[in-house]
Protein backbone atom coordinates (compact mmCIF):
# COMPACT_ATOMS: atom_id res chain seq x y z
CA UNK A 1 0.00 0.00 0.00
CA UNK A 2 1.31 3.11 -0.59
CA UNK A 3 2.59 5.95 1.54
CA UNK A 4 4.23 9.14 2.31
CA UNK A 5 7.76 7.92 2.89
CA UNK A 6 9.09 11.26 3.39
CA UNK A 7 10.97 13.00 6.40
CA UNK A 8 7.64 13.80 8.74
CA UNK A 9 9.41 16.82 10.50
CA UNK A 10 9.23 18.53 7.13
CA UNK A 11 5.68 18.28 6.89
CA UNK A 12 4.89 19.91 9.96
CA UNK A 13 7.74 22.52 9.52
CA UNK A 14 5.89 23.30 5.92
CA UNK A 15 2.36 23.48 7.35
CA UNK A 16 3.69 25.77 10.26
CA UNK A 17 2.19 23.36 13.34
CA UNK A 18 2.44 20.38 15.10
CA UNK A 19 1.25 17.44 13.02
CA UNK A 20 2.10 15.08 16.02
CA UNK A 21 3.01 12.45 13.34
CA UNK A 22 5.63 10.78 15.18
CA UNK A 23 4.87 9.66 18.46
CA UNK A 24 6.47 10.06 21.56
CA UNK A 25 9.08 12.17 20.20
CA UNK A 26 6.25 15.29 19.07
CA UNK A 27 6.00 16.07 23.13
CA UNK A 28 9.60 16.76 23.68
CA UNK A 29 12.27 19.21 23.01
CA UNK A 30 13.56 17.81 19.80
CA UNK A 31 10.43 18.66 17.96
CA UNK A 32 11.68 19.89 15.10
CA UNK A 33 8.43 23.27 14.50
CA UNK A 34 10.30 23.88 18.46
CA UNK A 35 13.48 23.93 17.47
CA UNK A 36 13.34 25.79 13.71
CA UNK A 37 9.59 27.19 13.36
CA UNK A 38 9.87 28.35 9.74
CA UNK A 39 9.16 26.58 6.81
CA UNK A 40 12.05 23.82 5.22
CA UNK A 41 14.46 24.58 2.19
CA UNK A 42 16.59 27.33 0.93
CA UNK A 43 14.03 29.78 1.12
CA UNK A 44 11.85 28.53 3.92
CA UNK A 45 12.42 32.10 6.06
CA UNK A 46 11.74 33.90 2.44
CA UNK A 47 8.46 35.79 1.87
CA UNK A 48 5.57 34.21 0.49
CA UNK A 49 3.27 35.60 -1.60
CA UNK A 50 -0.62 34.94 0.34
CA UNK A 51 -3.06 34.17 -2.46
CA UNK A 52 -6.73 32.35 -1.25
CA UNK A 53 -5.17 29.70 -3.43
CA UNK A 54 -2.26 29.55 -1.44
CA UNK A 55 -4.46 29.64 1.62
CA UNK A 56 -6.69 26.53 0.22
CA UNK A 57 -4.14 24.63 -1.19
CA UNK A 58 -1.81 24.39 2.35
CA UNK A 59 -5.34 23.60 4.33
CA UNK A 60 -6.02 20.63 2.32
CA UNK A 61 -2.25 20.06 2.25
CA UNK A 62 -2.03 20.08 6.23
CA UNK A 63 -5.47 18.08 6.66
CA UNK A 64 -3.84 15.11 3.99
CA UNK A 65 -0.97 14.97 6.31
CA UNK A 66 -2.81 14.97 9.68
CA UNK A 67 -4.55 11.92 8.69
CA UNK A 68 -1.85 10.42 6.86
CA UNK A 69 -3.52 9.97 3.18
CA UNK A 70 -2.22 10.28 -0.16
CA UNK A 71 -3.54 12.88 -2.83
CA UNK A 72 -5.83 10.15 -4.65
CA UNK A 73 -7.05 8.52 -1.12
CA UNK A 74 -7.69 11.77 0.20
CA UNK A 75 -9.67 13.22 -3.76
CA UNK A 76 -12.02 10.25 -3.53
CA UNK A 77 -12.62 10.53 0.52
CA UNK A 78 -13.80 14.19 -0.57
CA UNK A 79 -15.74 13.18 -3.33
CA UNK A 80 -17.78 10.30 -1.32
CA UNK A 81 -18.24 13.35 1.32
CA UNK A 82 -19.50 15.48 -0.97
CA UNK A 83 -22.24 12.98 -2.40
CA UNK A 84 -23.41 12.44 1.26
CA UNK A 85 -25.98 13.78 2.63
CA UNK A 86 -25.17 17.75 5.04
CA UNK A 87 -21.97 19.93 4.77
CA UNK A 88 -19.25 18.29 2.50
CA UNK A 89 -16.56 19.66 4.51
CA UNK A 90 -18.14 18.34 7.96
CA UNK A 91 -18.92 14.86 5.90
CA UNK A 92 -15.04 14.68 5.15
CA UNK A 93 -13.73 15.43 8.69
CA UNK A 94 -16.00 12.65 10.13
CA UNK A 95 -14.81 10.54 7.58
CA UNK A 96 -11.38 10.59 7.87
CA UNK A 97 -11.70 10.86 11.61
CA UNK A 98 -13.67 7.65 12.20
CA UNK A 99 -11.12 5.03 9.90
CA UNK A 100 -10.27 2.68 12.03
CA UNK A 101 -6.42 3.52 12.20
CA UNK A 102 -8.00 6.93 13.36
CA UNK A 103 -9.62 5.59 15.97
CA UNK A 104 -6.96 2.73 17.18
CA UNK A 105 -5.04 6.24 17.30
CA UNK A 106 -7.34 8.44 19.06
CA UNK A 107 -8.10 5.62 21.39
CA UNK A 108 -4.58 6.07 22.68
CA UNK A 109 -3.82 2.38 21.25
CA UNK A 110 -0.81 3.64 19.25
CA UNK A 111 1.18 6.68 19.19
CA UNK A 112 0.88 7.87 15.94
CA UNK A 113 -1.43 7.64 13.07
CA UNK A 114 1.54 5.81 10.88
CA UNK A 115 1.99 3.31 14.03
CA UNK A 116 -1.55 3.11 13.99
CA UNK A 117 -1.91 2.27 10.23
CA UNK A 118 0.67 -0.12 10.97
CA UNK A 119 -0.44 -2.18 13.33
CA UNK A 120 -4.54 -2.43 11.68
CA UNK A 121 -2.57 -3.41 8.31
CA UNK A 122 -0.71 -5.78 9.93
CA UNK A 123 -4.08 -7.55 11.45
CA UNK A 124 -3.36 -6.83 15.12
CA UNK A 125 -7.09 -4.90 15.97
CA UNK A 126 -10.53 -6.32 15.82
CA UNK A 127 -13.67 -4.38 15.27
CA UNK A 128 -16.84 -6.56 16.81
CA UNK A 129 -14.34 -9.23 17.29
CA UNK A 130 -13.54 -9.82 13.43
CA UNK A 131 -9.94 -9.17 12.21
CA UNK A 132 -10.04 -5.98 10.38
CA UNK A 133 -6.47 -5.55 8.50
CA UNK A 134 -7.61 -2.39 6.51
CA UNK A 135 -6.84 1.18 7.96
CA UNK A 136 -9.59 2.98 5.63
CA UNK A 137 -12.38 0.50 7.38
CA UNK A 138 -15.15 3.28 8.68
CA UNK A 139 -16.41 2.32 11.58
CA UNK A 140 -20.47 3.14 13.21
CA UNK A 141 -22.06 3.75 16.18
CA UNK A 142 -21.89 1.15 18.81
CA UNK A 143 -18.64 -0.77 16.94
CA UNK A 144 -16.37 -2.06 19.42
CA UNK A 145 -12.64 -1.88 18.38
CA UNK A 146 -10.20 -4.17 20.39
CA UNK A 147 -6.25 -5.71 20.15
CA UNK A 148 -6.55 -9.29 18.98
CA UNK A 149 -6.01 -11.91 21.44
CA UNK A 150 -2.59 -12.83 22.12
CA UNK A 151 -1.27 -10.23 19.99
CA UNK A 152 2.61 -9.79 20.32
CA UNK A 153 2.52 -5.72 20.23
CA UNK A 154 0.38 -6.00 23.59
CA UNK A 155 3.26 -4.22 25.59
CA UNK A 156 3.63 -1.60 22.38
CA UNK A 157 0.28 -0.93 22.80
CA UNK A 158 0.17 -0.92 26.54
CA UNK A 159 3.19 1.45 26.05
CA UNK A 160 0.96 3.86 23.52
CA UNK A 161 -1.88 4.45 26.54
CA UNK A 162 0.73 5.48 28.93
CA UNK A 163 0.96 8.21 26.81
CA UNK A 164 -2.42 9.30 26.23
CA UNK A 165 -3.93 11.85 28.17
CA UNK A 166 -7.55 11.81 27.42
CA UNK A 167 -9.55 10.09 24.89
CA UNK A 168 -11.85 11.66 22.60
CA UNK A 169 -15.61 12.39 23.49
CA UNK A 170 -17.13 10.77 20.70
CA UNK A 171 -15.04 7.54 21.93
CA UNK A 172 -14.59 5.75 25.15
CA UNK A 173 -11.56 3.83 25.89
CA UNK A 174 -10.71 0.66 28.47
CA UNK A 175 -6.87 1.00 28.95
CA UNK A 176 -6.75 -2.23 30.65
CA UNK A 177 -8.77 -4.37 28.77
CA UNK A 178 -7.52 -2.87 25.52
CA UNK A 179 -10.75 -2.57 23.99
CA UNK A 180 -12.64 0.35 22.87
CA UNK A 181 -16.12 1.46 21.73
CA UNK A 182 -17.45 3.96 19.59
CA UNK A 183 -20.06 5.48 21.11
CA UNK A 184 -21.95 7.53 18.31
CA UNK A 185 -20.87 9.55 15.43
CA UNK A 186 -18.39 12.40 16.01
CA UNK A 187 -20.00 16.43 15.76
CA UNK A 188 -17.31 18.93 14.47
CA UNK A 189 -16.59 20.46 17.53
CA UNK A 190 -15.37 17.24 19.05
CA UNK A 191 -13.10 16.51 16.15
CA UNK A 192 -10.08 18.23 17.71
CA UNK A 193 -7.97 18.46 14.02
CA UNK A 194 -6.39 22.11 13.20
CA UNK A 195 -8.37 21.55 9.69
CA UNK A 196 -10.62 24.51 8.20
CA UNK A 197 -12.61 22.31 6.22
CA UNK A 198 -14.56 25.34 4.03
CA UNK A 199 -11.05 26.02 2.67
CA UNK A 200 -10.46 22.66 1.40
CA UNK A 201 -14.12 22.33 0.05
CA UNK A 202 -13.80 25.66 -1.70
CA UNK A 203 -10.30 24.54 -3.23
CA UNK A 204 -11.89 20.91 -4.45
CA UNK A 205 -15.18 23.16 -5.84
CA UNK A 206 -13.27 24.97 -8.79
FE1 LIG B 1 5.92 17.18 13.74
FE2 LIG B 1 6.36 15.42 15.66
FE3 LIG B 1 8.36 16.13 14.02
FE4 LIG B 1 7.40 17.82 15.87
S1 LIG B 1 8.47 15.87 16.24
S2 LIG B 1 7.88 18.29 13.77
S3 LIG B 1 5.19 17.34 15.85
S4 LIG B 1 6.48 15.03 13.47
Amino acid sequence: MARDLGPKCRLCRREGLKLFLKGERCLTEKCAVERRSYPPGEHGRGRIKQSQYLLQLREKQKARRYYGLLERQFRSTYERAARGLGAPGENLLRMLETRLDNVVYRLGFAGSRAQARQLVRHGHFQVNGRRVNIPSYGVRPNDVVSLKPGSPVEQLVRDATDLTAAVAPWLQADHDGLTGTVLKWPERDEIDAPVQESLIVELYSK
